[in-house]
């Protein structure tokens, strides 16, 4: 921590200050400027008190107190240099293969899914998507199958070999979830919802960590610490665009996230350009920039007849445009270094 003191104090309130840093656990390192005094506190700042109420309890004294230490420790890239990797079934996650998790929004039938997961796969996709529980905006919408989606989507990777990954809304469904899913999803509008967070983290299954609709880059750091905090280090990020002021896009995709969470953190980072544009049609652009960029992977919604999705219509790709959007991806995945 680094404390700077107010212009023109006394002895007398600095050595307060001292003290005070001293009892709560640091050791001081005073500097004695032309105009001010300033004051390294040395220690641990996640096991010690904190210092920063030093502002308020001494006004007269006390300018600035700000931290040197990250909040984030596991996910930081100081403490683990080499990037992570994820394993799932057969499928690697963050490492030379780029990988391509597609499917629909919604798990709605068994035809729905079958001819989305035969078909994705076919174009290259190497993990399957689909929401078996739905967070919708409206308690009037399509919530999602349920269990009968989640086997749905288990009958679909029998049938393909695709892991799958799925959103887990609750902590009540956490095990239930864990059961028939190879990747947890955990959805922007819960990434900051901590229990859920550790309930993800225990299943043990890898978790792909959404970034919520108006989160910092440190707040969404700070929530995947939550998951290797509580001994899972399977944690990927994934950018799905954040809310601004545009509206000619469902959200803001914020592909300055990719280079970010790499210097940031070791854990893989997903672009989910679905949920970014909102629209189907600007998939494939944001598809390029993202693996140009140095994305891990890719998250799609893909539908048989987007017009007549349950939810997301506007955004799904149908499959003959996924496969040409895989086909013109490949130039692009080369030229990043992938396979
Ligand atoms: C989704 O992937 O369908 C979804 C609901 O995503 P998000 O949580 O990013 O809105
Ligand atoms: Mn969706």
């Amino acid at each position: 921590m680094i404390i700077v003191l107010k212009p023109g104090i006394s002895r007398k309130q600095e050595s307060f200050v001292l003290a005070e840093i001293r009892r709560r656990g640091y050791r001081p390192h005073v500097m004695r400027g032309v105009a001010r005094i300033v004051i390294g506190a040395v220690g641990d700042e996640r096991t010690h008190a904190s210092l920063e109420s030093l502002v308020t309890e001494f006004p007269a004294a006390v300018e600035s107190v700000t931290p040197v230490q990250k909040r984030h420790q596991l996910v930081s890239r100081e403490a683990h240099p080499a990037s992570s990797t994820v394993t799932v079934r057969h499928q690697v996650i963050g490492g030379k293969k780029f990988q391509v998790m597609a499917g629909p929004c919604s798990v709605e039938s068994e035809k729905q899914l079958l001819t989305t997961a035969v078909a994705v796969k076919a174009a290259g996709a190497t993990i399957l998507r689909g929401g078996a529980f739905k967070p919708r905006t409206s308690p009037y919408e399509f919530q999602g199958l349920g269990e009968k989606g989640l086997k749905l989507l288990a009958q679909a990777r029998r049938e393909t070999g695709l892991p799958v990954i799925t959103e887990l809304l609750s902590e009540n469904h956490a095990g239930l979830v864990a059961e028939y899913t190879d990747i947890i999803q955990i959805g922007a509008r819960n990434s900051q919802n901590f229990q859920l967070l550790i309930a993800a983290a225990k299943t043990g299954r890898p978790v792909l960590l959404k970034r919520g609709l108006s989160m910092k880059i440190e707040e969404w750091l700070l929530a995947g610490e939550y998951i290797l905090a509580h001994n899972n280090s399977n944690l990927m990020f994934c950018e799905r665009g954040i809310r601004t002021f545009e509206t000619y896009t469902r959200n803001t995709l914020d592909l300055a996230t990719i280079p970010i969470i790499k210097q940031e953190s070791h854990c893989p980072i997903v672009i989910d350009p679905s949920q970014g544009a909102g629209r189907a049609e600007l998939v494939a652009a944001m598809c390029k920039g993202a693996v140009a960029m140095g994305a891990d992977a890719l998250l799609i919604e893909v539908h048989p007849n987007p017009a007549k999705a349950w939810s997301d219509g506007a955004q799904q790709v149908s499959l003959e445009r996924f496969a040409t959007l895989m086909a013109d991806l490949r130039p692009f995945i080369q030229a990043a270094g992938r396979e």
